[in-house]
């Protein structure tokens, strides 16, 4: 068996990977799915954090759009990325994967705050981290999240599986029949370009602090294993420039 190519990931899922086809809500068969991929991947010793997103169920621009506080909206929304957490610890703990949730939003019943050594410690002892809450502020992403902790914990690489997409194009495919999916890619690129991977504070974070990004489709069952092991699937977004 090959060595994985990477010792130490974050795998960024977005809410709606969550969902499924259903788009809305948490579908146990789909995250069943994810959490054995995962286990597949902690057992060729790859330290494995993982960001969920929150969008299945609530997203903060969505709420100020019809009239509510922003702020409030987005703490609406990083409550919902923790049970998106707490889903999917269920599910790796009943494949008898050890994981533990730390949350940027202190709520001790539920999980550990965030802790950056105590993650760190977490995934040397074998345990899949899950961080929920995001960043813990309003008016952030959990793409932003992602980046902020691949710099945290000093991981290879961000893995940014997508739903419905296999990479990263110069249109969007769904629209555009001639649209062009780029192999590689720079951060300053996708600026320049204002092309729609992630928002511009988790792209500028990811390019200041030159943490490589892979992007791709995680409707195919098997993606997040050769992702993580370094197949060169989807996009990939360098760490160098
Ligand atoms: N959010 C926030 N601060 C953060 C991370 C998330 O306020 O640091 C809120 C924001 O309202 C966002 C929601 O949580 O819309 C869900 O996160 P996101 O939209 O990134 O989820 P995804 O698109 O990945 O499902």
């Amino acid at each position: 068996m090959e060595p994985a190519k990477y010792k130490r990931i974050v795998l960024k899922l977005s809410g709606e990977s969550l969902a499924g086809d259903q788009g809305f809500g948490i579908n146990p068969a789909v995250v069943e799915d994810i959490a054995k991929q995962i286990k597949k991947i902690r057992e060729r010793g790859v330290d494995v954090a993982i960001v969920v997103g929150g969008g299945n169920i609530w997203r903060g621009l969505a709420g100020s759009a019809k009239g509510m506080d922003r702020a409030t909206a987005d703490y609406m929304g990083m409550m919902a990325t923790v049970m998106n957490a707490l889903a999917l610890q269920d599910a790796l703990e009943k494949l008898d994967v050890d994981t533990r949730v730390q949350t940027a939003i202190e709520m001790r019943q539920v999980a550990e705050p965030y802790i950056r050594r105590k993650a760190i410690r977490h995934m040397e002892k074998g345990r899949v981290v899950i961080f929920g809450a995001g960043t813990g502020n309003p008016y952030f992403s959990t793409d932003t999240t992602a980046a902020l902790r691949a710099a945290e914990i000093e991981a290879d690489v961000i893995l940014m599986a997508k739903k419905g997409t296999d990479g990263i194009y110069d249109s969007d495919p769904n629209k555009n029949a001639n649209a062009k999916k780029f192999d590689s890619l720079t951060y300053i690129e996708i600026l320049n370009k204002g092309l729609q991977v992630m928002d511009t504070t988790a792209t500028s974070l990811c390019m200041d602090n030159k943490i490589p990004l892979l992007v791709f489709n995680i409707d195919d069952h098997e993606n997040i294993v050769r992702a993580a092991l370094g197949e060169e699937i989807g996009t990939t977004v360098g760490g160098n420039e």
